[in-house]
């Protein structure tokens, strides 16, 4: 039986929770992730069982508290098992910033295998799989992600054109980006205005 955790299909995972529970096989046994059991207390958003979860994932409770802290932009303090966090936050958020830290902190970059650890040389964390073996350092999922997302409608961009178009117009790459400038000369550096955005494809003018 096999997990895809990149998805944290919780409500799978407990369907099948009593399948795995009858495998005694160790790598199996990791898949058990468990579902963060959130309250809300007046203005805090509890979760319950987070050492359970820091413990499934074999990390430090702290680099987790860590992790959301920065990402939620607010104080968080681990009390008994539980993790409270000084604002209501949706079940949702918290999945979602799980997720996100599985992908970046837990799940093999190669195989997807939960069964890794971090390995620090030098100045570079490694991500180590056990499963297969595969070495990565830690990718900044965060700063990749924000790069991708900036480009906006009404705002201008400083952009190279790298290629000329079909149409003879100008092509610069932006993140994920095509932007389609006219009246440019490849390799030329500009100052664009963001017509139109559809999909990954910009149109843009270029302002002085
Ligand atoms: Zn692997």
């Amino acid at each position: 039986m096999y997990y895809n955790i990149m998805s944290f299909d919780y409500d799978k995972l407990l369907k099948d929770a009593s399948g795995v529970l009858s495998q005694k096989n160790k790598f199996e046994e990791r898949l058990k992730v468990p579902i963060p059991d959130i309250i809300y207390e007046g203005k805090s958003t509890i979760i319950r069982n987070f050492i359970d979860i820091a413990d499934m994932l074999n990390r430090n409770p702290q680099d987790i508290v860590k992790y959301m802290t920065k990402e939620f932009g607010i104080g968080a303090n681990i009390s008994q098992r539980r993790l409270i966090i000084n604002r209501k936050i949706k079940e949702s958020e918290i999945k979602e910033k799980m997720d996100e830290y599985m992908a970046t902190y837990v799940l093999c970059y190669e195989c997807n295998s939960p069964d890794t650890a971090i390995e620090k040389t030098g100045r570079t964390y490694l991500l180590v799989c056990k499963a297969c073996g595969a070495q990565h350092p830690i990718r900044a999922t965060r700063e990749i992600k924000e790069e991708e997302t900036e480009l906006s409608e009404n705002k201008t961009y400083n952009v190279t054109v790298t290629e000329i178009g079909r149409s003879g117009e100008g092509h610069a790459r932006y993140g994920e980006y095509t932007i389609y400038i006219p009246n440019v000369k490849k390799g030329q550096n500009v100052k664009v205005l963001i017509k139109k955005i559809k999909r990954n494809i910009a149109i843009a003018e270029v302002v002085k």
